[in-house]
């Protein structure tokens, strides 16, 4: 590989690069990974990371309003958001830091700046010329907008992630986890939040029962959930905003935003010039291995729009780095991966929703429970948990597991190895419970639902 600059280029150090980057230098490859803006990627600065900060942050609401039922007073309670925000930004600068520890670390250069393809051995970035003899494209997504007249007062998680004071009326377009998440964020926090879902009900392609329970939580807890609602018009008044709705409804709040989907980072990179083939929202296309059309590109994380989640994008540029550098072919698998919408309450999945299931089997078992937490006997709490579990009957293995309530993020990891582990609706019986939880219904529902 002596005839170029690097063995490795990597576009990107978000959580797919830096895991290419760090497991591929480890491996004795010279390794660059280029990056515009921030280490860590989307997940560190403006994603998982700092949203599941502003998660705990909201929760603590239920707790206060939980505390009094178990014999607490808890005095006047507010939220100095200049203080959250501000612990949240010292902690990302610590994981930035982490990033790039880890990348040096393992002997991969950092180089800052906006990277574009010259050719497909040739990288410039801005105005610097390198080579390599593999290229890692790992750019991510940016959140997109529909085309809505005076959308240019609408932000994205981006900017919430930054807001100088939280504001009093959130008004949130979207249906999808970040418009959910954010509904509740902001809902726990303390703001008047409506969120604004253009179809029947939100979270489409999770199971419809954990979507209605999710509905119905959220509705008890006054979040105002409107559906097959959509904004044709938005305007700045000398109070904040107006949105004019499409059954020409008014809404006024402080701020708008809008989660309502992302894009594949890939516009500027210069595919064309290396001649890599993208679809036609621009994610890269990639095989099972991350490799593109061209053998030594390719692609990782949410550019290539599989399935985007930070593990996802994790596993995906490990197996790449596997496949070049350790003689090891390795396909990242994209079946059953678990995955958690942080709302409140949350819901946790893996594995086949029942809409799936009917689909893909000639008859499936469906097992439910609906029940009141323990905890909520004494704090009073209106709440429903939710579980349900989905069967093939032939061959008896659980093929769906789907939960809302607390938790349910670190409930259903666990279930996911049984699931990858092929577990049967017996073995999950044979399992004894842990006593009093939630989690211990999954290993208790014996009645089939009807
Ligand atoms: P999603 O694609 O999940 O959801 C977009 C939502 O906006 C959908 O409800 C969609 O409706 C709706 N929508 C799309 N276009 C319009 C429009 N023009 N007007 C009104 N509504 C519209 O995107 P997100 O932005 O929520 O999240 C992006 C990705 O980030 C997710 O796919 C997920 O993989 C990842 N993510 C994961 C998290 C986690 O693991 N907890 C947390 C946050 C993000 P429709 O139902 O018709 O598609």
């Amino acid at each position: 590989m002596g005839r170029y600059d690097y063995d490795f280029f990597v576009l990107g150090a978000g959580s797919g690069g830096v895991r290419a980057s760090r497991i591929a230098a480890a491996y004795g490859a010279k390794t660059a990974v280029v990056e515009e803006r921030y280490l860590g990627g989307t997940c560190v600065n403006v994603g998982c990371i700092p949203k599941k900060l502003l998660v705990y942050a909201s929760e603590f609401r239920d707790h206060f309003e939980d505390a009094a039922g178990f014999g607490w007073t808890v005095g006047e309670r507010t939220v100095d958001w200049k203080r959250l925000i501000g612990n949240k930004d010292k902690e990302i600068n610590r994981l930035n830091g982490i990033y790039r520890n880890l990348l040096e670390g393992a002997g991969a250069a950092i180089i800052e700046g906006t990277a574009h393809l010259v050719d497909d051995h040739t990288i410039d970035v801005d105005g610097q010329r390198y080579t390599a003899a593999y290229i890692l494209v790992a750019t991510g997504s940016w959140p997109t907008f529909p085309q809505t007249p005076g959308i240019e007062y609408a932000l994205t998680s981006n900017e919430a992630f930054y807001l100088d004071a939280l504001p009093k009326r959130v008004i949130i377009v979207g249906g999808g986890y970040i418009a959910v998440e954010f509904a509740t964020i902001f809902h726990g926090l303390g703001s008047a939040v409506t969120e604004l879902y253009w179809g029947e009900l939100f979270l489409r392609g999770f199971d419809t029962d954990v979507r209605q329970v999710l509905a119905d939580e959220m509705r008890k807890r006054g979040v105002n959930l409107r559906f097959q609602a959509d904004v044709s018009r938005i305007e700045k008044t000398p109070h904040g905003i107006k949105a004019t709705l499409n059954d020409k409804s008014e809404l006024e709040a402080d701020i708008i935003m809008y989660a309502t989907g992302r894009l594949p980072n890939s516009k500027k990179l210069g595919l064309d010039a290396a001649g890599v083939e993208t679809d036609e929202i621009g994610a890269v296309c990639v095989d099972a291995y991350s490799r593109t059309n061209i053998p030594h590109i390719y692609a990782v994380g949410d550019v290539t729009n599989r399935l985007n989640l930070t593990p996802m994008a994790i596993a995906e540029g490990h197996a790449v780095a596997e496949t070049l550098f350790n003689n090891n072919p390795t396909r990242p698998d994209h079946m059953n991966v678990a995955t958690a919408v942080f709302s409140h309450p949350n819901i946790g999945t893996v594995g086949l929703t029942e809409e799936e299931a009917r689909q893909e089997y000639d008859a499936i078992d469906i097992y439910k429970s609906s029940f009141r937490a323990l905890k909520h006997t004494l704090s009073g709490r209106d709440e429903k948990t939710f579980m349900k579990i989905i069967v093939d009957p032939e061959s008896d293995r659980v093929i769906g597991c789907h939960m809302t309530g607390p938790e349910a993020g670190e409930i259903i990891q666990g279930l996911a190895v049984a699931i990858k582990c092929n577990a049967t609706k017996a073995q999950f019986d044979a399992t004894i419970g842990i006593h009093p939880t939630s989690a211990e219904e999954f290993v208790t529902m014996r009645q089939k639902a009807a």
